[in-house]
């Protein structure tokens, strides 16, 4: 079974001269396989095409997808035209559990929440005939599906959503935090969200003023307080520091209990505390996406890990992603790039105090700690931007710094950017380093302002990295991005300092990226907003086992060697605590 997909938005016929037409095997032997539409964009007929990709690679604006997918997959849940994106498959929503969807962004998240509100009747492929709820019942009799699809067919469905992109509520709402909660408290459960995600202290403040964390945490107490048959949570980790991580899972299985939850959630550890069950998204973004039946957790995520799903017999990454189960300090041979003296920082309402370590060259270090304990501050100081109060940087290094919170309304595309940092880009290292891995490629002519969140993402780590400098330090990288782009972070990171005395500092929240992509960790502890201390750079055993006691959680390994979080209080998890070892048991 053939799809062809032509992305209207690159297709420029004028410009390149319909190439795809020229070369195409069977418009020269006299069919018509492509032509163009009175827009001037190519349209393929699959009926036609033999899929023998000439097209696809004649195409100077990567405009088109061919794809061969399986017999098996049958009719798709939803197609938007011809020559568009396609949808196999759907979460299912279940009464009483959170259904987890795990996979790239771009595949078919938003169609799925589309149909299961109510806001687009499927319709299996047949874009040229009206979707009626007849047929698609009966399709899916028998499956976890048909019981939910029934009741939306009568209209008796009301759905809450917690939008992946947060920037938009400032945009549609100017007043303060507590106007918009209370608009939102159906439930009257307003008082103990607020309470359990610590926003007492913002309820006064405008909408416009907050920062990305305590948007996020707003964003997912409008959308539990209210009302609804079944949520729909849409990635609800980004900016939060792993406290507050903790605390939204804790309110969200909470409302588990009584209601069904779809979340799509890209931080592995916190989808497996969440979930009860996990649908695999896999396809290729914007071209087709399908969406598997439901599995168990663990099965899950270590199918999706290992990149092989074994009821589907579809391979869907060509390695598996591993963990380090021995706690890694390869970095102990490697020479000192800088030193970090003991100082301390001290402003009105916050001090600063750092330990003392080092920093070698060649090295990637973990950041962990919570938000507002002084990460941004530390960066400051070892840059000489900020002077400390005690203590003294001798050796001040260039520093190249992506902050947490990225925002444009440049209109610069994506390669003007890159080349005003960077004369290598043309370079087949740069290429290769940052383009290849970041999947820029298909963005590079877009402007900066008409960027997703994840796609703003990955400029800004390239950006930060284009730079010469001694020091990358990247604040949370993996916002935003799918899982898939998480694991690629490793390898972007140590190919940019292989070789180079330089070195790279991520201060991330997400425990799996951090394992993955550290060789040593430097720990913060303290108060948020009242004061914090910089310890370490220490080995990751040490460093685990120090910021994990803080947090009171404890890690487990399954038989694949991935980290899973004990439940409070169970055996494991107290026999760990009475061990002290949190992570590397
Ligand atoms: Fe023609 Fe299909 Fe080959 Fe493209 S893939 S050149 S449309 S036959």
């Amino acid at each position: 079974m053939r799809i062809a997909v032509v992305h209207k938005d690159r297709c420029h016929s004028r410009k390149c001269g319909s190439e795809c037409i020229l070369y195409c095997p069977r418009v020269r032997t006299g069919d018509e396989t492509i032509l163009l539409d009175e827009e001037g964009k190519a349209f393929i007929s699959e009926e036609l095409c033999v899929g023998c990709g000439i097209c696809v690679k004649k195409c100077p604006f990567e405009a088109i997808d061919i794809i061969t997918l399986p017999e098996e997959l049958e009719y798709p849940t939803h197609r938007y035209g011809p020559n568009s994106f396609v949808l196999y498959g759907m979460p299912a929503p279940i009464q009483g559990k959170v259904t987890g969807v795990l996979g790239a962004n771009g595949i078919g998240k938003s169609t799925s929440v589309m149909i299961l509100s109510g806001q687009l009747i499927p319709n299996m492929g047949f874009f040229d005939e009206e979707a009626k709820w007849e047929s698609i019942l009966k399709k899916y009799t028998g499956t976890e599906l048909f019981e939910y699809l029934q009741l939306l067919s009568k209209g008796g469905v009301k759905v809450s959503v917690k939008p992946q992109y947060i920037d938009v509520i400032p945009k549609v709402f100017n007043g303060l935090v507590k106007d918009l909660l209370k608009t939102t408290d159906e439930r009257e459960m307003l008082s103990h969200y607020v309470e359990k995600l610590s926003l007492t202290g913002i309820l006064d403040q405008n909408i416009r003023l907050l920062s990305g964390g305590e948007l996020q945490r707003v964003a997912l107490t409008a959308a539990l307080a209210r009302e609804a048959d079944f949520y729909f949570l849409d990635e609800v980790t980004p900016f939060l520091d792993i406290h507050q991580r903790m605390a939204a899972a804790q309110v969200i299985r909470e409302l588990a209990e009584q209601k069904p939850i779809v979340l799509i959630e890209h931080d592995i550890a916190i989808l497996d505390m969440l979930a009860d069950t996990v649908h695999v998204a896999y396809g290729k973004p914007a071209v087709f996406g399908i969406i598997t039946r439901p599995k168990g957790v663990r099965i899950g995520i270590n199918q999706y890990l290992d990149g092989f799903l074994a009821e589907e017999n579809v391979r869907i990454r060509d390695y598996p992603v591993t963990f380090e189960v021995r706690t890694h300090d390869e970095g102990a041979k490697k020479s000192q790039l800088m030193q970090i003296p003991v100082m301390s920082k001290k402003f009105d309402r916050f001090s600063l105090q750092v330990n003392g370590g080092d920093i070698r060259a060649g090295e990637v270090i973990g950041v962990v700690g919570a938000n507002g304990i002084g990460k941004s501050t530390f960066a400051q100081l070892l840059a000489g931007a900020v002077k400390p109060d005690t203590g003294e940087m001798t050796d001040t290094v260039r520093i190249s710094y992506k902050p947490q919170y990225v925002k444009t309304d440049s209109t610069d595309t994506v390669e003007f950017t890159l080349r005003q940092i960077t004369k290598a880009f043309d370079s087949g290292r740069y290429q290769h380093d940052i383009i290849e891995p970041l999947s820029l490629e298909p963005i590079l002519q877009s402007p900066l302002s008409t960027l997703s969140g994840g796609e703003l993402q990955r400029v800004s780590i390239a950006v930060c990295l284009s730079r010469d400098a001694d020091l990358y330090v990247l604040d949370e990288p993996s916002a935003h991005l799918d899982v898939e782009q998480r694991m690629k972070l490793t390898k972007v990171f140590r190919q940019r300092i292989e070789g180079k005395e330089a070195a790279v500092l991520v201060i991330d929240h997400d425990i799996y990226v951090i394992d993955i992509i550290s060789e040593r960790l430097l720990v913060f502890e303290g108060t948020p907003g009242v004061e914090g201390r910089a310890t370490g750079p220490f080995d990751m055993r040490e460093g685990m086992n120090r910021f994990l006691k803080e947090l009171n959680v404890t890690f487990r390994r399954d038989k694949s060697g991935r980290p899973r979080i004990n439940k409070p209080g169970s055996f494991l998890d107290r026999e760990q605590i009475g061990k002290g070892e949190y992570y590397y048991q």
